[in-house]
C-alpha cells in the first residue's frame, strides 16, 4: 500500500465516521467525503444495549438519544401486547448520531469534507477520486457509502432487487412514550413507531419485488390514523434497505485490493430486522483494526468470526419468522400470544430488543424455557375466555 497518501473513506454514516475515527486515532492521515454531512437518513434510529455496551460513549449523550422502555406489539390479525424491555433502545434522530460520530472523527484528525465523489478510479498502486470541484489521491478506499451508491457495482457484483428491502416512512411531529412493532399479512416485513427526543419515526418495510412503495406508503398511512397519528407537519421519506439472502452472505466480497466495504455498502444488515446501526459500526471497527495492524486482508475473516454467521442465519430463518406456521397459526400470531401469556418468553423478547439473545443460541434457550413457557402459556389461555376479548387482554401491560 502507498502510504504518502491518505486512507480515504466515501460515506460520513455511522460506519465510515467511526472507521475515520479509530484510523485517524491510530495515526493514519485520513481524508472523508460524504455529500451532505449530518442529515436525517431515513432511519428508525434505534440502538440496542448490545450496541450502546459496545459504544459506550453513544451511551453518554444525555437526552439526545430516546430511550425507550416500553414496547407494543401487534400481531397481523390485531392481537396487542405492551412489555416492559429490560434494557431501553436508544432511539436518535440520524442528524443528530451522524453528527456525533463525524465531530468525534474531526476530533481525532480525519480531514473531512463535503464533497459527492462521483469517481474512483486504480491509478498504479493508489487511487484517484474526483469530486465536482477536485480530485484527490488515496492509498486505499473504505467504500462506506451506504446502499445507494454507484460504486458497489464497480467492485463487485451490483446488489440484486431480490436483495433488498424497500421502506416508506414520516418523520411525525410529537412525542409518545411507546416503541411499536406492527406485523403485517402478506408482507415480510413490519410496521415501526420510534419515539425519538422530538419527534417520531414510523416507517414500514417490505421485500422489493412483493410489494411496492406506493402500496406500502398507503398501508402506513392507513395505519397510523387509525392509531392516532396524524400527518400535518410530518415529513415522508422511502429509502432502501440492504436484506441479502443466504446465498448472497456466502460469496460476500468485502475487500479487495487497496480497497473495502463497510456497513450498508457491504449488506450488513439483519435480513429479520433491518438493524444495520450496529454492524455498521462494528464492520467500521473490524476493518480499521485489520488496516492499523497492518493486515487488511484480515477483514472478511474477522467479519467471519463473528458477523456473518449471525446475519446468515437470520437469513435463513426469515422467511419461516414471517411466513411459517406454528401448531396451523402463524410464527408470528404465536409469537405476540407467547408474549402475552408468559413471563420467559417476555424476557426472551426483551433480550432479542436489547441484541444481547444472538440467533444462533435462540433455539437452545427456546428449549430450555419450553416447559415454563408451556405452563404460563396455558394458565393465559385458559384465563383469556373469563377476561374479556383477546385484545384487551395481551393490550395489558404485564409489568
Ligand atoms: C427506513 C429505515 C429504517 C432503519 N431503521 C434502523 C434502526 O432503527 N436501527 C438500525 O440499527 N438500523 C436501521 N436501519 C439501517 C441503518 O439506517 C443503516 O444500516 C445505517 O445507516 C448504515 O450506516 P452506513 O454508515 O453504512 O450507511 P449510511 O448511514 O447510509 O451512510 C452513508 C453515507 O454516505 C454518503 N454518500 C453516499 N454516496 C456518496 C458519494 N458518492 N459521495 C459522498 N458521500 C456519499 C451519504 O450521504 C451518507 O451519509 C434502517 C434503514 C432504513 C432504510
Amino acid at each position: 500500500m502507498p502510504t504518502e497518501h491518505p486512507i480515504a473513506i466515501v460515506g460520513g454514516g455511522p460506519a465510515g465516521a467511526l472507521a475515520g475515527a479509530q484510523l485517524a486515532a491510530g495515526g493514519r492521515e485520513v481524508v472523508l467525503f460524504d455529500e451532505k454531512l449530518a442529515w436525517e437518513k431515513p432511519c428508525g434510529g434505534g440502538l440496542t444495549h448490545k450496541t450502546l455496551q459496545q459504544y459506550p460513549f453513544l451511551a453518554e449523550t444525555g437526552s439526545e438519544g430516546n430511550l425507550v422502555e416500553h414496547c407494543e406489539l401487534i400481531s397481523p390479525s390485531g392481537q396487542r401486547v405492551r412489555f416492559h424491555m429490560q434494557h431501553p433502545v436508544a432511539i436518535f434522530s440520524r442528524r443528530v448520531l451522524n453528527g456525533l460520530l463525524l465531530e468525534r472523527a474531526r476530533g481525532a484528525g480525519v480531514e473531512v469534507h463535503q464533497e459527492r465523489i462521483t469517481r474512483i478510479e486504480r491509478t498504479g498502486g493508489g487511487w484517484q477520486l474526483r469530486t465536482p470541484q477536485a480530485e484527490y489521491r488515496a492509498s486505499y478506499v473504505m467504500l462506506a457509502a451506504g446502499a445507494r451508491n454507484s460504486f458497489c457495482a464497480q467492485f463487485r457484483a451490483p446488489i440484486s432487487p431480490h436483495d433488498l428491502m424497500v421502506t416508506a416512512g414520516y418523520f411525525i411531529p410529537g412525542r409518545t412514550p411507546l416503541m411499536q412493532i406492527q406485523f403485517l399479512k402478506g408482507i415480510t416485513g413490519y410496521i415501526w413507531v420510534f419515539p425519538r427526543a422530538d419527534h417520531v419515526s414510523a416507517g414500514i418495510a417490505g421485500k422489493m419485488g412483493e410489494v411496492s412503495t406506493a402500496d406500502l406508503r398507503r398501508a402506513l398511512e392507513r395505519w397510523l390514523e387509525e392509531n392516532g397519528f396524524r400527518l400535518e407537519g410530518a415529513n415522508f421519506y422511502s429509502h432502501i434497505l440492504p436484506s441479502f439472502r443466504t446465498e448472497t452472505f456466502e460469496t460476500l466480497k468485502v475487500c479487495g485490493e487497496g480497497w473495502a466495504m463497510i456497513g450498508d455498502s457491504a449488506g450488513l444488515v439483519d435480513p429479520i430486522t433491518g438493524e444495520g446501526l450496529y454492524y455498521a459500526l462494528r464492520s467500521a471497527e473490524l476493518c480499521a483494526g485489520a488496516l492499523l495492524a497492518g493486515r487488511p486482508e484480515d477483514y472478511r475473516n474477522l467479519l467471519e468470526e463473528e458477523v456473518l454467521p449471525e446475519l446468515r442465519l437470520a437469513a435463513r430463518v426469515s422467511h419461516r419468522f414471517y411466513r411459517g406456521e406454528i401448531f396451523g397459526d402463524s410464527a408470528l400470531e404465536r409469537m405476540v400470544s407467547l408474549t402475552a401469556q408468559s413471563a420467559s418468553f417476555r424476557d426472551l423478547m426483551s433480550d432479542l430488543f436489547a441484541g444481547i439473545q444472538s440467533y444462533r443460541d435462540l433455539r437452545a434457550r427456546l428449549y430450555r424455557i419450553l416447559p415454563a413457557v408451556m405452563t404460563e402459556g396455558l394458565a393465559g389461555t385458559l384465563r383469556w375466555p373469563w377476561n374479556g376479548s383477546v385484545g384487551s387482554e395481551l393490550a395489558t401491560d404485564p409489568e
